[in-house]
This record gives structure tokens, C-alpha cells and sequence, in this order.
């Protein structure tokens, strides 16, 4: 089974084959759920701003923004929830409103990325889509290393506050990325 992906080699991106229900193990047809389209979007724009953001971390990066900008753009936390086939499954591949930790994730970048798109969430539900969204995007594409850790993508989102907003938010932020989140100070 292909999984949906985004190529920074050709600039598309990719839906994969959705085989449920000839494959009963398989996904039902990924370019049909606006989630996955917007997930795999946002790699995309990454990729124009920052080409090669990779390493381990700015790959999990890559699926964190990629997870929040689909739930914040459709104002809903869940993913996948057309492309899994329930009930065989649980009807979602990951969600936003999670509670991870930093370490309680593994280093596969669609896992390790859940705590970052969940401590995004969190800031939106605190602050609201409009301010969430324009503190996250905005320190998303100052992000000036090709390979970023959570520690550095956390500091930006502080430099955009600090810069934009007199530091507003930042103890909010604090609370959420730091404290509750763990991510390195
Ligand atoms: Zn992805």
C-alpha cells in the first residue's frame, strides 16, 4: 500500500492507491478527504520556503505543522477520519487534541509530530484560531536551519510573539510547549 506523500523532487504530491475495499487492510481513496490534502499541502509550502528541512526533528516538524494547518483550516482535530474504513478501524489516524508529551513519542516523524501539532491545538484552543494560526504560520517560515529542533521551532514561536505581539502569549506558550509538553527549554 502507498501512503499519500508530497515529492520535494517533482514539487507534486502523491495520494497514494486507497485499496479498501479489494484490500481489507488497505485505505479508502486518499485524495478524497480534504485532511490529507491540506496535510500534504503544507509540506509543500515548507518545502518552498525551507527546501531540505529535514533531520529528525524537522521532519517531525514537517508532519506537526502539516497535522495542525488541516485541523485548524477545517476547525476539527481529527485526521482520516473518511480514509480509515470504520468500524474495521478506529475511524482516524491521528488527532490533534492529544496530550503527548515530548517523550512520549517515538523519533517516527508522524509520531513524534503528534506533540507538536497537539501543543499547537492546545495554543488554538487558548488563543483562538486567528492568533494561534498567525503565531504558529508566522514562526513556521522564519525557521532559518534546515534542520530545526522542537526546542528551536518553540523559541521561534516566542521571537514572533516577543516581535508582533509585546510577548502576549508568552506564558501561555510557555505553559503549553514547556510545561505541559516538555519540550526542551
Ligand atoms: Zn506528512
Amino acid at each position: 500500500m502507498h501512503l499519500p506523500t508530497y515529492s520535494s523532487g517533482t514539487g507534486q504530491i502523491y495520494f497514494g492507491d486507497g485499496s479498501y475495499p479489494g484490500n481489507a487492510n488497505g485505505l479508502r481513496d486518499l485524495a478524497k478527504e480534504v485532511d490529507v490534502i491540506a496535510h500534504e499541502f503544507t509540506h509543500a509550502v515548507i518545502d518552498e520556503y525551507h527546501p531540505g528541512m529535514f533531520g529528525s526533528e524537522g521532519a517531525a516538524l514537517h508532519e506537526g505543522y502539516a497535522d495542525y494547518f488541516a485541523c485548524s483550516l477545517l476547525d476539527e482535530p481529527d485526521l482520516g477520519e473518511y480514509v480509515v474504513p470504520a468500524p474495521e478501524k478506529v475511524g482516524m489516524i491521528r488527532s490533534c487534541d492529544n496530550d503527548l508529551k515530548y517523550s512520549q513519542t517515538s523519533a517516527e516523524p508522524h509520531n513524534r509530530g503528534q506533540a507538536w501539532a497537539g501543543a499547537c491545538w492546545h495554543l488554538r484552543k487558548q488563543l483562538g484560531k486567528e492568533v494561534a494560526d498567525f503565531l504558529i504560520f508566522g514562526s513556521m517560515l522564519v525557521l532559518g536551519t534546515t534542520s530545526p529542533t522542537f526546542k528551536y521551532a518553540k523559541d521561534m514561536l516566542l521571537l514572533i510573539d516577543q516581535y508582533w505581539c509585546g510577548s502576549e502569549y508568552k506564558a501561555v506558550i510557555k505553559r503549553i510547549f514547556e510545561t505541559e509538553r516538555e519540550i526542551p527549554v
